[in-house]
């Protein structure tokens, strides 16, 4: 059968728009979000419900500081805002 080769592209699309398209132009929060190890902020975007590690930590994430390296776990929802403020001081 070359029903296959069907499905494999429609499940790849499929995985591209949602992994991919969905948290960069779909609806997503953004969280602002301060490293407790070096105290600078960073916002993180993300999308509710559409990774395993939503289902594993609910509203937590585990996260690298971009700035200091220290992985240390966010409350995503505590520290949402509406709006992306622009980061001027990073
Ligand atoms: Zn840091």
């Amino acid at each position: 059968m070359d029903l296959i080769y069907v499905l494999v592209p429609l499940v790849v699309v499929g995985f591209f728009a949602f992994f991919i398209l969905l948290p960069r132009y779909g609806p997503h929060y953004v969280s602002r979000i301060v490293c407790p190890n070096c105290r600078k902020g960073f916002n993180f975007h993300w999308v509710p419900g559409a990774t395993l590690a939503s289902l594993r930590y609910g509203n937590r994430r585990r996260l690298k500081c971009p700035y200091c390296g220290q992985v240390n776990t966010f409350d995503i929802a505590s520290t949402r805002v509406s709006q992306p403020k622009a980061a001027h001081r990073a």
